[in-house]
């Protein structure tokens, strides 16, 4: 770690890892199998992307650095060490990586702390063997007492696991055993990210519309996993993350705030001063237009200030802080659906159920815009 305070606006650095072991049913995300013998050139193709960032001027250090996929527990971690080590960050920076259930075993969480890592987010999605199999994935329940404690031995003060919410295979019962397997013990992720099941174009799950998510049952299953991780004492800060108190995702605010990243690796995507870029799509050809020392960009937009404004509301609705006062156009038809919390508008549950067509009621024009709500 470089040592140093950050006195500025946060910064975060995103890197994506798109190796995975199998493709689940439901991924949309770029990411690839079978391509393992390309880790080592994937890895150096990424110091040098982080390396020309820093020579044009795109590079502060990180208050947030994000591991993502893919999954980058496939790295050996010492080939994702040597890519945070490339990383100038600040003190006290939140270093995250995402871990598949079957890789969160002492050793391999402990070497990943070595190298810096802080924070553990690990893709559990459900602890019932039906439910994981009906959505694809290949771990099958691995014992979350085993993980907690392989976390536990690492040393981290702050971690989380991912639940997938509202596939077909799930009964209502299934969530609650698994909430109760996840919370229910010494040493439970202090925090949860819970994703509703969506259906992403081109993927298996696409293709079978039998086993398409029924919105109601979706809607259903919401309520009761919030009811539930009430209970534990947890709360929703966005939409689809929970967690106890101080224990938030740093990185993940610093988008919901429209804050700076920078993004390494391919499809990743990057946003500093109103400007978004983002690289290619594509592993091989990322690979060799870095290693031929060209820019890995695939295309860019600048937002104006009304769109920009407008996503800055929108992302801020989603979130616990909520939304100016004024800022919706008719605040007479969302009674039930928002609640005023000083001078802020706050979803309620059943808001945050509909919350894209919430996004819809907004309007800038009305709504007295601010980047930062705290
Ligand atoms: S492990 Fe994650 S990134 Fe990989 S295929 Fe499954 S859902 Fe997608």
């Amino acid at each position: 770690m470089s040592g140093r305070f950050v006195t500025g606006e946060p910064f975060g650095v995103y890197v994506h890892i798109p190796f995975c072991a199998q493709r689940c049913d439901y991924c949309a995300f770029v990411t690839y199998v079978g391509v393992d013998d390309l880790h080592a050139r994937y890895v150096d193709s990424l110091r040098s992307e982080y390396e020309r960032s820093q020579g044009e001027g795109r590079v502060r250090p990180a208050t947030s650095v994000f591991f993502g996929g893919g999954t980058p527990s496939r790295l050996d971690p010492d080939l994702l060490g040597s890519v945070l080590g490339e990383i100038d960050r600040a003190e006290g920076c939140e270093v995250t990586v995402e871990v598949n259930p079957e890789d969160a075993d002492a050793d391999t969480l402990g070497r990943l702390v070595a190298h810096g890592v802080n924070r553990f987010s690990i893709g559990i999605q459900s602890t019932a063997p039906h439910v994981l199999s009906g959505i694809g994935r290949t771990h099958r329940g691995e014992s979350v007492a085993a993980i907690a404690e392989a976390v536990a031995s690492s040393g981290v003060s702050t971690w989380s696991m991912d639940l997938i919410v509202g596939s077909n295979e799930e009964r209502d019962e299934d969530l609650i055993a698994t909430v109760n397997d996840l919370l229910g013990h010494q040493g439970a992720p202090p925090h949860l990210s819970a994703y509703l099941l969506t259906v992403e174009k081109g993927t298996p799950l696409s293709r079978d519309p039998a086993r398409h998510p029924d919105d109601d049952v979706l809607a259903h299953r919401y309520e009761l996993l919030d009811e539930l991780l009430v209970g534990y004492g947890y709360s929703w800060y966005e939409v689809s993350n929970f967690s106890l108190p101080e224990h938030e995702c740093r990185h993940n605010q610093l988008y919901w705030r429209q804050g700076e990243y920078l993004g390494l690796g391919t499809a990743a995507h990057s946003h500093q001063a109103a400007r978004r870029w983002w690289n290619i799509a594509n592993l091989e050809t990322y690979i060799e237009r870095v290693e031929e020392g060209s820019d890995p960009t695939a295309g860019e937009e600048v937002l104006d200030e009304a769109s920009r404004a407008f996503e800055g509301l929108a992302l801020a609705l989603r979130t616990s802080q909520g939304v100016p006062l004024g800022s919706f156009r008719d605040l007479d038809e969302l009674d039930g659906f928002v609640v005023q919390h000083g001078d802020r508008l706050v979803l309620t549950r059943r808001g945050r159920l509909v919350a894209d067509e919430m996004i819809r009621r907004l309007s800038v024009e009305e709504g007295s815009f601010s980047r930062d709500p705290e």
